[in-house]
């Protein structure tokens, strides 16, 4: 079967700096593959590869068989592949249900056009059945402004599902959650892509996250892939140990 995502080859330098060194990486439909590395492992610069964000130097990278390397952020994103921030990217003087509602817009018009009432009907409809996914419809006419952080996280994640991706990346879903938020919030994220069956890869150093929720791990050192495979196998491995968790797991 075509992985839903396959990169050859692929290179990024920053001068001296070699943040994608040569990666060669499948991931197969519907599994949930975690990238971990240290700090400047290259975890983001992939992400950034991946969705159009970086021009890679050179390599490819193809989305169900299609080549997809050096398109548009948004080129990307209307063939398959979404994305979630480290930092929330949200309009934060607007509610939840608002900032939603712009994604939806932005995911059905390809560019400034009139909105009848029966579109805003359906655009509030589709806004508040993604909020009920994630257990945040109560939460639908707060501004953002007022959200704690994880709420944030989500409202950010559920925008990223609004084109219904076959690749859903998420960088550092739990970052600045507290301990005791952490399942929860990731139990929710599990929950709501659920329906669509997306294949999720997302970055995280939270070893307890990688263990309870990867399938695979992806494990980066210097731009280079350390170990690959599964979480018990690769939190184990003796290099990514010393490289990676510093001998925490
Ligand atoms: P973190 O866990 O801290 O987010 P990371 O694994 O995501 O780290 P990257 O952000 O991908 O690491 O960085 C990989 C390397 O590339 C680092 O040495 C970083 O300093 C460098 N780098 C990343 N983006 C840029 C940029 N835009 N300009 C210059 N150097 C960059």
């Amino acid at each position: 079967m075509t992985p839903v995502l396959s990169v050859r080859g692929l290179e990024k330098r920053f001068g001296a700096v070699v943040a994608a060194d040569a990666l060669n990486l499948d991931i197969a439909a519907g599994k949930k593959v975690s990238l971990i590395g240290a700090n400047g492992a290259g975890k983001t610069t992939f992400v950034n590869l991946v969705t159009g964000y970086l021009e890679p130097d050179s390599g490819s990278i193809e989305l169900d068989g299609q080549d997809i390397a050096s398109r548009s952020p948004r080129s990307v994103a209307r063939l398959g592949i979404s994305r979630s921030f480290q930092i929330p990217q949200l309009f934060v003087e607007l509610t939840a249900a608002e900032n939603l509602s712009v994604a939806v817009s932005g995911a059905r018009s390809r560019g400034l056009s009139f909105h009848s009432p029966a579109e805003a009907d359906g655009r509030r409809q589709k806004t508040i059945e993604l909020l009920e996914r994630f257990g945040l419809d109560g939460l639908a006419d707060r501004p953002i402004a007022e959200l704690a952080g994880g709420i944030r996280k989500l409202i950010d994640i559920a925008m990223a599902l609004v084109r219904r991706p076959k690749l859903l990346l998420l960088d550092e879903p739990t970052s600045g959650v507290s301990a005791e938020e952490k399942y929860a919030m990731m139990d929710r994220v599990i929950h709501a892509v659920a329906p669509d069956a997306a294949t999720i890869v997302f970055v995280e150093h939270d070893m307890d996250i990688v263990s309870r929720y990867a399938d695979r791990v992806v494990a980066f050192y210097q731009g280079r892939i350390l170990a690959d495979g599964l979480p018990s196998e690769v939190l184990k491995d003796v290099e990514v140990r010393r490289y990676v968790t510093g001998g925490a797991q």
